[in-house]
């Protein structure tokens, strides 16, 4: 019996005496259609390399396990991390590796080196306390990872998703879109998870893709301005820059890009952004 069952996964769960820890935001899916859907948009396919954060009981692991992927399981909890190779034991089906670690400090240079040349899909219901420095952390990984499939939070999909000019597209937007090219794809409600999580969630897509800066130092200098334009996101973007690179002229800046100088930072495209680092790198060196 699958683990998508609530009477399954209760029983499982109650058998080994652990219990949903609050700290790991440990909210376990209970949706077989839910994890049908993930797999596909993913497109997962035999032979497929695929790290998973977070499996805990294992739930996706095992439907991915069933389609013959080689499967890599990152999980902080001790308890459900040694539970895991039970579900290769005596069974067909793909290989498992499981690392008993914190997904952040996961590395991913010994990960690339041994999955070359092929590059993994990153699939996983997030732990919602770490989403965002997860995201920023492997949307970087591009030689390592064709795209990421992952559960979030729903307004942090909405974040991550959103276009230019409304309330939800911030500095994070800007980030990813930087990296990569995020889709939304389905919503989820609170109701599909074991204990229900106070909020709703929704599954997106991020197809990495190359940079358009590729110096680190470009990129740190970029973002700067990225943040920079978003730290007082009511005011308008020239104010707030002035404030933190007083030597820069940004309302010339902005004209001559084409941006009316009294937009907000919410205003600007990726694209606006970049063509204002490239207008105020060349005309006014940042210190
Ligand atoms: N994949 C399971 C499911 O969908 O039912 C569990 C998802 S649950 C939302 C998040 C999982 O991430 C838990 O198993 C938790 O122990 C694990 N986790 C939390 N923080 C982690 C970290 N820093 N590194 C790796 N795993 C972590």
């Amino acid at each position: 019996m699958p683990l998508y069952r609530p009477s399954e996964l209760t029983a499982f769960l109650e058998k080994e005496g652990l219990h949903a820890k609050k700290a790991l935001s440990q909210n376990f899916l209970i949706d077989g259609n839910l994890v049908k859907r993930i797999l596909e948009d993913a497109n997962v396919q035999e032979g497929d390399v695929i790290l998973e954060i977070g499996p805990g009981p294992g739930v996706l692991t095992e439907a991915l396990l069933e389609k013959n992927v080689d499967l890599y399981a990152v999980e902080k909890d001790h308890k459900f991390a040694k539970l895991l190779p039970r579900l290769t034991e005596n069974k067909e089906g793909g290989r498992l590796t499981v690392f008993e670690e914190d997904a952040l400090k996961f590395d991913l240079v010994s990960f690339e080196k041994s999955i070359k040349p092929k590059k993994a899909k990153l699939i996983a219901n997030l732990p919602y306390n770490i989403t965002t420095p997860i995201l920023t952390h492997y949307v970087k990984a591009k030689d390592c990872f064709e795209k990421l499939v992952v559960m979030v939070q729903a307004e942090v999909a909405d974040r991550i998703t959103s276009k230019p000019s409304t309330k939800e597209y911030g500095s994070i937007t800007v980030f990813l879109n930087f990296f990569s090219n995020p889709s939304f794809c389905f919503k989820v409600k609170k109701q599909s998870f074991i204990p229900a999580p106070s909020v709703d969630s929704a599954v997106i897509k991020l197809d990495l893709k190359d940079p358009p800066l590729t110096s680190v130092e470009e990129q740190e200098m970029f973002f700067q301005i990225v943040r920079g334009g978003f730290s007082q996101r009511r005011k308008m973007l020239r104010t707030s820059l002035k404030s933190l690179f007083p030597h820069v002229d940004w309302n010339q800046a902005l004209i001559s890009i084409g941006i009316n100088e009294l937009s907000r930072p919410e205003n600007l495209s990726l694209q606006d952004f970049l063509n204002l680092y490239q207008s105020v790198k060349k005309e006014f060196p940042l210190p």
